[in-house]
């Protein structure tokens, strides 16, 4: 018995100004709820395939968050640490201090 390749099921959009659609030109591959599927447009992968993107897009949101808020507490401590740094060189008597001082003062000069 020969048996002809069932078409996917998938509708397809195509290229143009105006939304239309077509359906899919692969064999259906894999049968889901009575309808077949070809490999890109089992429901199934879609769906995997979308889960996974979500979370690679929650990771980053997380990460991206987590560096703001240390950049911020960065920031919020940087007035505290150079006033320190300043009384630091104003007060000390140690050269090799007072030097490390005045470069880091100059560096954080800088950058503001
Ligand atoms: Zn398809």
């Amino acid at each position: 018995m020969i048996s002809t390749p069932v078409p996917c099921f998938a509708y397809v959009r195509e290229e143009g100004r105006w939304p239309s659609y077509h359906r899919c030109e692969r064999k259906g591959v894999v049968e889901r709820e009575g309808a077949w599927y070809c490999k890109q447009h089992d429901p199934i992968a879609v769906e995997t395939k979308r889960a996974a993107r979500f979370a690679a897009w929650d990771t980053k949101m997380a990460e991206d968050g987590a560096r703001r808020e240390l950049e911020g507490h960065k920031l919020a401590t940087w007035d505290m640490l150079l006033e320190a740094l300043n009384k630091v060189y104003d007060t000390t008597h140690d050269p090799a201090i007072e030097l490390i001082a005045a470069d880091a003062i100059d560096k954080a000069r800088e950058t503001r």
